[in-house]
């Protein structure tokens, strides 16, 4: 059912979704969207989107998590506005891009090198054809729940607890050196490696499970993890294209203190760009340099995506967002649990105030498996109920939020919430 059918007030973005259906497949132009919410957009500012439809949304999805500025930052806008006059794609090298690297190297402390890409896909891609390379292997583990981009050889779903190809059309013998684990179970990865930790390339994974319930590592884990890789010369990659400048500026290596060889960023270091990146340690990375291993791409580190780096950088390292953001999100947390008590909801809320996940239920949730036992399909209904009353949230109960979420926002949300559980029960 359509949300003007439910409440008459999106005439506007009903008749552009029959036009969009006309010409784009499902009327999306990426599948994540294609149960999200319905109403069309005309604008979005700090942490608000506005609909064709004359309504207002406090925007918790942010993108799915590139706006951690805020909708169209202006030191960001500036930047790239004044940098795109110059030229927009080169084919050939700019300071920019350096000042860009420079950046990336010395906000996350860790990376010696860093290589652009546009997407987070592509930026994993290149970080497990290097691990092969370096290693001679071609053996991975991945795990249950994480997401690594839509390509053949790491997308991934289950089927009736069964896990491989998730969609139609997927080479599925492109995961044949893939083994799919359950995460945060440091003995079983210790059996694991035992058994074929001489053939792996590569453990790649979320070093928190944003996608998947915002699932923390377990004490000690990430370091297993890490000790196992260096006994067995594993290439060990952290995928932080979501998790990245966002739970601390450091990312998940800051907070858990754990350091991969490879890691793969996004999102929230462009202020809502489409840049991400592979970064490493020089004696992965300078494989590239030689030509040896191949990474590509025309758009890799236009003018303005260099821009959009260091303007956003530049920001999280001078005014660092992340108290404001951790009262914010905190705040949040507590207020939504407070008004489901009231309402005698057992809703669930867990995860760190930066990203953190909605549910219902009450089981001790450590891995996809385990996240399964919560109500995830009555959160998605209630997510549509949200929409509807004015906060923009996507179904599988991921809450972002941004640098410019304030008193306005968090009072908006909290009342748009009550309201939403008193008609919703
Ligand atoms: N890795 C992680 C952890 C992600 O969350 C995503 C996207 O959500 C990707 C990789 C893929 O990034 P992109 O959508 O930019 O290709």
């Amino acid at each position: 059912m359509s949300i003007s059918e439910v409440n008459g007030r999106n005439v506007r973005s009903d008749e552009l979704h029959d036009r969009a259906l006309e010409r784009s497949p499902g009327g999306v132009h990426s599948n994540v969207r294609l149960r999200g919410p319905h109403p069309f957009i005309r604008s979005a500012k700090g942490a608000w989107l506005f609909s064709v439809d004359g309504r207002d949304y406090v925007d918790y999805l942010l993108g799915q998590g590139p706006n951690f500025l805020g909708h169209a930052p202006d030191q960001v806008i500036q930047a790239v506005s004044a940098a795109c006059r110059d030229g927009l794609i080169y084919g050939g090298q700019h300071e920019p891009e350096i000042q860009a690297a420079e950046l990336v190297c010395s906000v996350a402390k860790w990376p010696d090198m860093v290589r652009f890409s546009v997407s987070g896909t592509e930026a994993v891609q290149a970080a497990l054809r290097l691990a092969r390379a370096a290693t001679g292997r071609t053996e991975i583990i991945r795990f249950q729940g994480h997401y690594h981009g839509w390509l053949d050889n790491i997308f991934v779903g289950e089927h009736d607890g069964t896990w491989g190809a998730a969609s139609a059309g997927q080479v599925a013998d492109h995961l044949r050196p893939c083994h799919i684990l359950p995460w945060n179970d440091a003995e079983l990865l210790v059996e694991k490696f035992e058994q074929y930790g001489s053939r792996l390339a590569a453990v790649i994974m979320e070093p928190i499970m944003i996608n998947a319930g915002v699932i923390e590592p377990l004490p000690g884990y990430l370091e297993t993890v890490r000790e196992l890789c260096d006994r067995y010369g594993v290439v060990l990659i952290f995928d932080e294209v979501i998790s990245g400048f966002r739970i601390a500026l450091g990312g998940a290596v800051e907070r858990y203190g754990v350091t991969p060889d490879l890691a793969t960023y996004g999102k929230a270091f462009a202020g809502g760009f489409p840049v991400a990146a592979v970064v490493g340690r020089q004696d992965l990375m300078c494989r590239f340099g030689t030509g040896e291993v191949n990474h590509s791409g025309t758009f890799n580190s236009s003018v303005m995506a260099m821009a959009a780096v260091t303007a956003t950088l530049t920001s999280l390292r001078d005014q660092p967002p992340y108290a404001k953001v951790g009262e914010h999100g905190r705040a949040l947390m507590s207020g939504l649990l407070d008004i489901a008590a009231r309402h005698d909801v057992n809703l669930r809320v867990a995860g760190l105030p930066a990203a953190f996940h909605v549910s219902f239920g009450d089981a001790q949730v450590r891995d996809y498996r385990s996240l399964q036992q919560l109500d995830l399909a009555r959160y998605e209904r209630l997510a549509a109920a949200l929409v509807d009353n004015g906060i923009w949230l996507a179904g599988r109960g991921v809450w972002y939020v941004s640098a410019a979420h304030g008193a306005r926002e968090l009072d908006a949300a909290l009342t748009r919430f009550d309201k939403t559980l008193e008609e919703w029960k």
